[in-house]
């Protein structure tokens, strides 16, 4: 199973600013053409805040890094003030959607089912969604982390045929923008639950990234394990060389 190929996303969260990506754009460009077979057996992505998306689409054109948004709108257009749909997103080539973030579940109380459409809708439309779960520390110290993360992910194995094209992104809450990371060991077991969900529905061969407090000097062990498959950055995805650090290993 270790040579399904890797993948490393940033997400920039609500960070940047047309100097600030331009910057970190450029040395993301620079580094990887520099040494592109450093970078060879992984696939090197960005999610920017909409805005920007044909600030990164220009610069990262033609490259070997993609890009992609932190959200979708539920619907695919009309009244929704405020809401970018896939269709829009496409029409910047993004190729990743990020859907059900803990930060658009706490702050925005998305629910497992919504975000589960989000999936399917992305889908529809060729996007690849990145479906993001895991648990708080109150859940993980009264022993639910696996209960909590079945449930997430129950509506989302429903998505039948097409649940092989998505990637998902664990996430334990407690390790976001924290600088506590869950010990390769703790996010391995979480990892191969849900491998084993994933399996049951004939789609083992889905990427399982980890997220929280990635950055270089703790990237390695994690991707050591077996059911690690990449890394979903946010802190230290802002950064191009840390970035860059973290995909080598
Ligand atoms: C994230 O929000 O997806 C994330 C993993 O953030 P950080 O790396 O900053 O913990």
């Amino acid at each position: 199973r270790k040579s399904t190929s890797r993948l490393v996303v940033g997400n920039w969260k609500m960070n940047g600013s047309l100097a600030l990506n331009q910057t970190l754009l450029a040395g993301l460009l620079e580094k990887t053409k520099a040494t592109p077979e450093k970078y060879a057996t992984v696939q090197l992505a960005v999610c920017p805040s909409f805005p920007y998306l044909a600030q990164v689409q220009q610069a990262l054109s033609g490259s070997s890094i993609s890009w992609g948004a932190q959200d979708i709108s539920l619907y695919t257009e009309g009244a929704y003030t405020g809401e970018v749909s896939v269709g829009m997103l496409m029409d910047f080539a993004c190729q990743w959607a990020i859907v059900g973030h803990s930060e658009r579940r706490s702050y925005h109380g998305e629910t497992s089912q919504q975000v589960a459409e989000k999936a399917r809708l992305a889908l529809s439309q060729g996007m690849t969604p990145i479906v993001c779960i895991g648990e708080s520390l109150e859940q993980r110290q009264e022993g639910n982390t696996l209960a909590i993360i079945e449930q997430q992910l129950k509506p989302v194995l429903a998505l039948g045929e097409q649940l092989k094209n998505i990637v998902v992104a664990y996430e334990p809450v407690w390790a976001i923008g924290t600088g506590l990371t869950a010990t390769p060991e703790q996010a391995q077991e979480v990892h191969a639950f849900i491998r084993e969900l994933l399996r049951q529905q004939q789609a083992p061969q889905v990427q399982i990234l980890y997220g929280g407090s990635v950055k270089s000097a703790n990237a390695a062990s994690l991707f050591a394990m077996q059911d690690i498959d990449g890394a979903l950055v946010g802190g230290a995805a802002l950064d191009a060389d840390e970035f860059l650090a973290i995909a080598i290993a």
